[in-house]
């Protein structure tokens, strides 16, 4: 079972071939093979690249 790679959750939904969106945390990421891209999604509905270093803290003070 996928788990959103930013809050671990598995409210995920499939919005394209290799591409998801987390219902948690309102991000979409994509996989590519081994990698997997995290986009912001904007309120325009475009995407920007997450910033994964902020995603580290936030699921460090996040967890338990
Ligand atoms: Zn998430």
């Amino acid at each position: 079972m996928l788990k959103c790679p930013v809050c671990g959750q598995r409210s995920i939904g499939k919005v394209g071939a290799d591409q998801y969106y987390c219902w948690d945390c309102c991000v979409e990421f994509i996989k590519n093979g081994q990698t997997t891209d995290i986009y912001n999604v904007e309120q325009d509905g475009t995407l920007s690249l997450f910033d994964s270093s902020q995603a580290t803290e936030n699921l460090q003070v996040q967890k338990g």
